[in-house]
């Protein structure tokens, strides 16, 4: 008398991949269209953040993220951009 039902929540979001245990979301670079674009990690590094960096795995920002600094890299082109995101109103 119970209907069951499977519900599969694919096709959320297509543009993020979601990382599995240990591994780094990837995003398609907009210039060279390989899935080799990272997030940029501002702020300090752990331990582990370093070791992906020198693998070439992910991409260490400065200590601050200024206003205008890019969110993603490359590492395939190394060419980096700005995600796009909605900018809060200053409306009251
Ligand atoms: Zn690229």
């Amino acid at each position: 008398m119970i209907d069951e039902r499977s519900e599969d929540a694919e096709g959320d979001r297509p543009d993020i991949i979601e990382p599995s245990m240990g591994e780094r979301a990837l995003f398609i670079c907009p210039r060279c269209k390989q899935k080799r674009g990272v997030n940029i990690d501002y702020g300090y590094p752990s331990h582990e953040l370093f070791e992906q960096a020198e693998r070439n795995e992910a991409v260490l920002g400065g200590c601050m993220q200024a206003l205008g600094d890019p969110d993603r890299q490359c590492l395939n082109c190394g060419h980096q951009w700005e995600i796009v995101r909605r900018r809060p109103l200053s409306k009251e």
